[in-house]
């Protein structure tokens, strides 16, 4: 019935074309078209009329062959809604058949003629016919001989003739491009790369330019930036005497586009035809607002443009693309600003394994710090210290990652570990130093008591063996590979300050270390919103005196240790407000268990009991009194600070302190206290009240006045509940989701990482919630907490510093809740900036 004919659309100017209805490729042709490009006569089928052809009906192809001149060929191509989904290949050459073979024969020459007609049976017999690459193997050359064996070939194979009525031969290719787009197959790797379900497919079918004859022929692609740097330069592939994507084969033996003098060019070869190449490729880029990679044919002379895709490209390149089209005029600053993933900055900001590299995969984990980097592996933080002083970059290698790696940590290249998730300790302390880190890397078996590595399929690696971390894909890779330098170039800057115009939501960062802080300044961050204290005594010379704080026998002891470490932290203070120049500063006080401070090997227990001068049994038999059976959910946090009153005090001076001498020294600043782990309002009073005290009696020795700010990290379902209670005492309350996720869930944070890849697997979590916010579940208490702390008090400043901070889906939900900032780890400070321009656009 005439309904069920494919609905045919002769792309126009103004034929009613659009991506959803009929694909990106016949949109773009169709934009060809009207800027008058010389495209071959080209027809579209829509997604409606290929998904019914997929259902098995022969099409009558009469209505789209008359589009077309009587003897001309045709090709087919497939038209998604977005290229990246693939589709079947192109078949060329459509309506080949023996009279036509014997008019070609004449008009080009008949060994072109019959090279297209070979191509054209083998394509046909493969693609539609479905049979064997091999049935073919046997003929050799291109003359009539392997013609007449090509034809006799196919009919034996296919049990019928070749089809000699283009009508057939064309019905037969669209339905099977149609029914080759909703194979299993093609559907799976399609919704891999983001498709929905019932993505459709359009096709479109173009008078063929033919490439091969006399005169110039030939074909190729050409684009005026480089795909790497993005920087103006024509590059492209041009093969004399080819077809369809023949030239973009690295066996063929291509031309150069222009002059060389290593060879022969387009340019000298078809003068005109390059000349208005170009010219195309730049009215492209103007009209079509993109960077545009043009498919072309040249017959005897003569211009084709066939295509028109958008340049492939490099992160660096997308960059440098965009900001060059807002510097000429072509798109907006926020057009360039949108047209970036936020995620592909972190790509710039660290080093990568060039895309081009040979990947040897030893292992895989989870990519819980971007950046890959090669070094020799090392089991321990000891043997990482050697090898930097070696001046040799090494991976550390570990089960897991304590506060004791952390000197190892500093100086390697790369840590893998075999536990852990995303926010385990290794995860966090990577990301904060920039350090490419892969976690939870269960295929392999780690064997560091005899400083062995196996790799998934077997292989033995040893202490000193060289091993590259890519902490973006999450691989562990054998030897070294190539790799691209991070680049925060000019471009960089420019393209951040459009973003930042746009941007309505704060962004901080998260920052423990001077090294922390010039990076989050570096990257722009408005400040630290979030210092963990405790991260400043993992040096060794802080670990000792933190250790005899921990053995002191009593208040009196204890007091006298913390007199040697006031002024470290002291220092460390005036250092982050010196490099900070005023932005904001919030220093959340000791949150750890103390034993995470107790050294857990017999070499290193040893080592204490000689430095506090007491016998080995005493300090084994306090690390014993100070083990706990659920240590994150113990005695850390406010709970200590309620208990050892001390050490909140000796912090609360070092920060008074170090405001009195930077408001001195010509650095004002307005220091954020924040108070960790609180679940009740009382918590929050008995703090404050000697914060207080500590205050006044600082003011008073210094004869100084300063001002600071109290405030509360909310990362216990209870304290959300209760946040109205709590923000009677507090200037701020900053959501710690990575404790949040914990408790909400009921989930250690450095135990998911074990069954959180089968938990996704199997659907019972969409993603790691530590990764990204759940915004139901967690997601209501933070709401929770917002709406009762601000009724409470309307002007509290509310933030999340958990590691969830940078992603846009936790930003968007932030605006939403009406907060003022994020913090996250430095080096994601630029992605964090660019999510909250998109989303504020
Ligand atoms: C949090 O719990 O979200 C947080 C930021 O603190 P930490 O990761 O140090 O526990
Ligand atoms: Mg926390």
């Amino acid at each position: 019935p005439a309904h069920d004919n494919p609905d045919v659309t002769l792309i126009t100017p103004t034929s009613p074309m659009a991506t959803p209805t009929h694909g990106g490729r016949a949109k773009c042709l169709q934009r060809l078209v009207r800027l008058d490009l010389p495209v071959p006569t080209t027809i579209a089928l829509s997604f409606a009329s290929v998904h019914k052809l997929a259902s098995g009906y022969r099409p009558d192809v009469r209505e789209i062959l008359e589009k077309f001149p009587s003897d001309a060929l045709l090709c087919v191509r497939p038209s998604s809604e977005d290229p990246d989904w693939g589709g079947p290949g192109a078949i060329l050459n459509i309506g080949m058949n023996d009279d036509r073979h014997a008019i070609l024969c004449e008009r080009i020459g008949k060994d072109a003629a019959t090279e297209i007609y070979l191509r054209f049976i083998q394509n046909y017999a493969i693609d539609v016919a479905r049979l064997d690459a091999e049935v073919f193997d046997g003929i050799s050359g291109t003359g009539s001989k392997a013609l007449a064996k090509a034809l006799s070939v196919y009919e034996d194979e296919a049990e019928e003739p070749f089809p000699q009525d283009p009508a057939v031969q064309l019905a037969e290719i669209l339905r099977s491009m149609a029914r080759a787009w909703e194979g299993t197959t093609a559907r799976l790797l399609r919704q891999a790369k983001g498709a929905p379900v019932d993505a459709g497919l359009g096709l479109v079918v173009q008078q063929m330019a033919l490439g091969l004859g006399t005169g110039a022929c030939g074909s190729g692609v050409l684009q005026l930036v480089n795909s790497e740097t993005g920087l103006p330069q024509i590059t492209g592939r041009y093969l004399s005497q080819s077809q369809g994507r023949e030239a973009l084969d690295r066996r063929s033996e291509s031309i150069y586009l222009e002059k060389d003098p290593r060879g022969p060019s387009l340019e000298e070869l078809a003068p005109e035809a390059f000349a208005a190449l170009k010219d195309h490729a730049a009215l492209m880029r103007r009209k079509l607002r993109e960077e545009m990679q043009i498919e072309f044919t040249i017959e005897d002379g003569k211009l084709h443009i066939l295509d028109g895709v958008r340049v492939e490209r490099s992160a660096r390149a997308a960059l440098k693309i965009v900001v060059r089209l807002a510097e000429d005029g072509i798109i907006t600053k926020q057009d360039a600003v949108m047209r970036i993933e936020p995620r592909a900055l972190s790509e710039l900001l660290h080093r990568q394994v060039a895309a081009s590299s040979p990947r040897d995969v030893l292992g895989t984990g989870i990519a819980a710090s971007p950046g890959a980097a090669t070094g020799k592996i090392v089991f321990t933080s000891e043997a990482a210290q050697a090898s930097a002083a070696r001046g040799e970059p090494c991976v550390l290698v570990r089960r897991e990652t304590s506060p004791e790696d952390i000197r190892g940590m500093n100086v390697a290249a790369a840590v893998l570990t075999e536990r852990g998730g995303m926010t385990s300790h290794a995860a966090v302390i990577g990301r904060g130093l920039g350090l490419p880190c892969v976690v939870g890397a269960t295929s392999m078996r780690f064997q560091i008591k005899r400083r062995t590595l196996t790799s998934a399929d077997g292989r033995v690696l040893r202490e000193g063996d060289e091993i590259t971390i890519d902490g973006s894909s999450g691989q562990v890779l054998a030897g070294s590979v190539k790799m691209i330098e991070a680049n925060l170039d000019d471009t960089f800057r420019t393209f951040m300050s459009w973003a930042d115009a746009e941007r309505d939501i704060g962004v901080r960062a998260n920052a423990d270390t001077p090294a922390d802080a010039k990076t989050a300044l570096h990257f722009r961050a408005q400040g630290i919103g979030l210092c963990r204290t405790e991260h400043m005594f993992f040096e060794p010379e802080r670990l000792t005196p933190m250790r005899e704080m921990i053995f002191a026998r009593d208040p009196k002891d204890r007091a006298a240790a913390l007199e040697l470490v006031l002024p470290m932290q002291r220092a460390d203070f005036i250092e982050l407000f010196q490099i900070m120049q005023g932005q904001p500063v919030c220093i959340r006080l000791f949150d750890p268990p103390l034993h995470e401070f107790l050294p857990t090997s017999r070499s290193g227990q040893r080592e204490l009991a000689d430095a506090l001068d007491i016998p080995v049994s005493d300090v084994t038999r306090r690390i014993d009194s100070l083990a706990e059976y659920n240590p994150m959910l113990g005695m850390r946090g406010v709970r200590l600070g309620i208990s050892v009153p001390e050490i909140y005090d000796m912090q609360a001076r070092a920060i008074f302190e170090a405001t009195v001498h930077s408001n001195k020294s010509g650095t004002p600043i307005v220091p954020e206290i924040m108070v960790p782990l609180v679940s009740a309002k009382r918590e929050v009073e008995l703090v404050r009240g000697r914060i207080e005290a500590v205050a006044a009696a600082v003011r008073t020795e210094k004869d100084a006045d300063f001002s600071y700010r109290l405030g509360v990290m909310v990362e216990t379902p209870r304290a959300c509940l209760r946040a109205g209670d709590i923000a009677e005492h507090t200037h701020f309350l900053s959501f710690g989701t990575n404790d949040l996720t914990q408790m909400a869930y009921g989930l250690s944070r450095d135990d998911a990482g074990r069954f959180m890849s089968e938990y996704v697997r199997q659907g019972v979590f969409e993603e790691d919630p530590f990764h990204i916010l759940d915004t139901e579940g967690v997601g209501e208490l933070l709401r929770l907490g917002v709406e009762r702390g601000r009724s409470a008090r309307p002007n509290v400043v509310l933030s999340i510093c958990g590691e969830h901070a940078a992603h846009t889906e936790s930003i968007a939900f932030c605006r939403e809740a009406g907060f003022d900032y994020v913090s996250c780890s430095p080096f994601r400070v630029p992605v964090a900036r660019l999510a909250a321009a998109q989303l504020a656009l």
